[in-house]
């Protein structure tokens, strides 16, 4: 929940983020976009204005210097008729003005230049203006002495001087007109042309591109504007408009404005690469672009970073669960296998110790899980408190713990597992009720190229195989060669049980059971032995055990229950009387419902009535679950088999067991037998009498000697199974003990 709410919280906080990166980006766009056309609008009407004032200043300075004509005509009509006067007065205005010369022009058209003679301007149309009474200016460069070119300035003279016009000349070299009208700092220039596109005056600029007489042929040459651009320009020009190019020339930029001014139809071109004006605008915009960049990068990055955290958190709280125990708060079994791994890598070999506590289940039952929990803390508090530095000690499953410890020497281990023992069960010397708590340990020496996983099974091999017999806190065995050729020879069994199943191997032995009154034989055992014809004759205790382990006793049980019923049919139709014949029921049967099924068949088989048949069920089903066990005895009784409780008294719940459970008859664990002891002996006389009352026969198993039996007939004992009658043995001889008949082999 928790981490479902984290979850939801980082994906709107990304969400939220991914909608301003996005809106970011739009806006940048938008930005970049509309910026750019609105530079491009405003650069366009920033330029224009610029060539307006350029225009403005050449037209004052054109009518400065119409204006200075004008006033010649004026000092003329004054002096009247004297010429020497007339000439001084041209002299003095030709000295401080751009004209290179001023003359006087009849109603014909006749240029009389005071020191230079008589000219015809009769062609020239801004005189003949003049003259028609309006002042004028050459639309183009005219040139009336020998030399000299320039544009002519006419005002008419209406008085009666003897002069219709006075006519100035200006030399392009004269020409102040474009002074001062640079602009950006001088990347900006103008030049004044004719309407037909002829240069009247060049700026005088080093960042002047264009060259050439005529700004058409230039542009034409030079430029990339189209022939439709260039015409449209012509007829502009023509007509008296005004407007606007762009081109680039030599790779560069540039915009035009062409403005007409007020005298000689001529035109102002005013021109600017863009990027003067535009520049800054564009270095603006990039920048605000670059810092909304800058911003969607650190938000990428504080996200991103906040994303790590957060997953490195995750993975901190996985790691947490992977490798902390929840009970003791210690390692969990992959922590210890990495830490040891890491031991290995160092090259350092260690000693595992697999450690169990004895007898926890049932711990677990009496007092609850949270006690068993609370021994498991305390457990793994010692272990821990008892380590050296570098050693580790971890709970690898249920009650089992794994340590690795330095100690290498048997004896040494042998010794620390005996302290960390006594300070476990230290706890009782403070509390009322006192609780033996067992450890039994298993151990094995890693060497740091071993295998872990092989190393822990062999030290849980060890283990099992500690005695734990005797009475000590502490035992501990170490994984010997035993261990390692058990290992092996279990591995051979597996191999061989199928194919010895299929062919008959295993084979059922018949023990008797004796009657203490009528010293008859009134029943037997029927006890596997496996007839290898590689190993020999194999016991039980060497294959049953690991067989429970690997599930095949399950089929091995319903062979010798099928063997013992056709040997019944086999008494029946030889007109003999057939005693009842028990065979062992492995606890693992129960694992699956209807296991009697598969038994009742084979019954109904061989044709053999089911009181001669009877379970040896042991009590270690009991402390499993006495429920289960109480259900398959009733179906194992209405199914008509007998029912015996196997092993009666070695385990746990042996009472509970006699209150609970019907059996036919209590064998008597052979333990009772051992060593003649007076007050087993009482215990087995309080049992047999126990059964009798409530209904249950009894035999003694494991009895060994005649004053065994007289006691055991003493105290009314039903029956005896053990050597001093006899082993277990093939069917033929058991029909030869039983029956007194030559048996049949089978
Ligand atoms: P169990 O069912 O308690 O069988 C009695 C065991 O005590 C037999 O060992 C028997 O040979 C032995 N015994 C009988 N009288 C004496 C005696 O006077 N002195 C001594 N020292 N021992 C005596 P066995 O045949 O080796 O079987 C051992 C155990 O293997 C059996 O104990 C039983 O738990 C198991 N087992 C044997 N056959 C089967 C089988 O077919 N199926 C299953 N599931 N278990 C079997
Ligand atoms: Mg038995
Ligand atoms: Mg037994």
């Amino acid at each position: 929940m928790k981490s479902f709410v984290r979850r939801n919280h980082i994906g709107v906080f990304a969400a939220v983020l991914a909608a301003l990166i996005v809106l970011a980006m739009a806006l940048g766009g938008f930005i970049a976009s509309r910026g750019s056309s609105l530079v491009a609008e405003e650069t366009s009407r920033y330029l224009s204005e610029v060539s307006q004032q350029t225009a403005f200043k050449v037209n004052q300075r054109i009518e400065f210097n119409l204006g200075l004509l004008q006033n010649i005509d004026r000092q003329l009509e004054i002096m009247k008729t004297d010429d020497a006067a007339r000439e001084a007065a041209i002299g003095a205005v030709v000295e401080s003005s751009p004209f290179v010369w001023i003359g006087y022009a009849d109603a014909a058209g006749n240029l009389t230049v005071p020191g230079k003679g008589l000219a015809d301007a009769s062609a020239c149309s801004a005189v003949m203006q003049a003259i028609a009474g309006g002042p004028a200016v050459s639309d183009e460069l005219v040139s009336l002495f020998e030399g000299e070119t320039g544009a002519l300035y006419a005002v008419p003279a209406p008085g009666d001087n003897g002069a219709s016009a006075i006519v100035g000349c200006v030399t392009p070299e004269k020409m102040e007109l474009l002074r001062d009208t640079d602009t950006f700092d001088g990347v900006g220039y103008s030049h004044i042309v004719s309407r037909t596109g002829d240069f009247i005056l060049r700026a005088d600029n080093p960042h002047s591109l264009l060259g050439g007489d005529n700004v058409f042929d230039t542009l034409r040459e030079k430029t990339d504007l189209s022939e439709d651009d260039l015409e449209d320009m012509e007829r502009n020009l023509l007509r008296g408009a005004g407007g606007r190019v762009s081109f680039s020339v030599d790779g560069e930029l540039r915009e035009m404005h062409y403005r007409p001014l007020d005298a000689g139809g001529w035109y102002v071109l005013s021109i600017v690469p863009p990027q003067a004006y535009t520049g800054s605008l564009t270095d603006f915009i990039a920048f605000a672009l670059a810092a909304m960049a800058a911003l969607c990068v650190v938000s990428f990055a504080v996200f991103g970073t906040y994303l790590l955290w957060v997953t490195g958190k995750k993975n901190r709280e996985v790691g947490r669960i992977a490798f902390v125990d929840p009970v003791t708060g210690g390692h969990t079994a992959a922590r210890f296998d990495q830490l040891v791994g890491e031991r290995q890598e160092k090259g350092v070999p260690f000693t595992l110790v697999s450690l169990d506590i004895g007898n926890f289940r049932l711990l677990n039952d009496l007092y609850g899980k949270a006690d068993g929990d609370r021994l498991l803390r305390w457990v793994h508090q010692v272990l821990s408190e008892g380590l050296h530095e570098g050693e580790v000690v971890a709970r690898i499953a249920a009650d089992t713990f794994n340590l690795a410890l330095d100690d290498l020497d048997a004896d040494a281990v042998d010794a620390r597992l005996g302290r960390f023992a006594e300070r476990v069960n230290s706890f009782n010397a403070e509390s009322e009720v006192t609780y033996v708590v067992r450890i039994s340990c298993g151990a094995y020496v890693v060497e740091p190229d071993a295998d872990i996983v092989v190393a822990r099974d062999r030290a849980n091999t060890a283990r099992k195989s500690a005695d734990s017999s005797r009475d000590r806190l502490c035992s501990c065995a170490f994984f010997s060669g035993v261990e390692h050729e058990r290992l092996l020879r279990e591995k051979d069994m597996e191999n061989a049980m199928e194919r010895a199943l299929a062919e008959g191997e295993f084979v059922a032995y018949l023990q008797p059971k004796v009657s203490l009154r009528t010293d008859e034989v009134v029943g037997a055992e029927a006890l596997v032995r496996w007839e290898s014809p590689r190993r020999g004759l194999v016991q039980p205790d060497d294959f049953i055990p690991f067989f429970e382990r690997n599930g095949f006793v399950v089929k091995v049980d319903l062979a010798v229950f099928e063997q013992v019923c056709a040997r019944i049919r086999s008494w029946i139709d030889r007109g003999l009387r057939p005693v009842p014949v028990s065979v062992n029921l492995s606890p693992l049967h129960l694992q699956r419902a209807n296991f009697l099924e598969s038994f009742e068949e084979v019954r109904r088989r061989y044709g053999v009535a089911p009181e001669l048949l009877e379970f040896e069920l042991t009590e270690r089903l009991a402390f499993d679950s006495l429920e289960l066990l109480r259900s398959v005895v009733d179906e194992i009784h209405e199914r008509g088999f007998r029912c015996s409780m196997d092993d009666f008294g070695s385990g746990y719940s042996s009472l509970n067991v006699l209150k609970e459970i019907p059996v036919d008859a209590l064998k008597i664990d052979r333990q009772f037998f051992v060593g003649g002891d007076e007050r087993a002996g009482r215990v087995v006389e309080s049992v047999v009498d126990l059964a009798d009352k409530l209904d249950m026969g009894t035999v003694a198993e494991g009895v060994e000697t005649l004053v065994q039996v007289r006691f055991l007939k003493g105290i009314g004992c039903d029956a005896v199974q053990g050597y001093v009658f006899s082993k277990p043995v093939p069917f033929s001889e058991f029909e030869r003990l039983a029956f007194g008949v030559q048996g049949e082999s089978a």
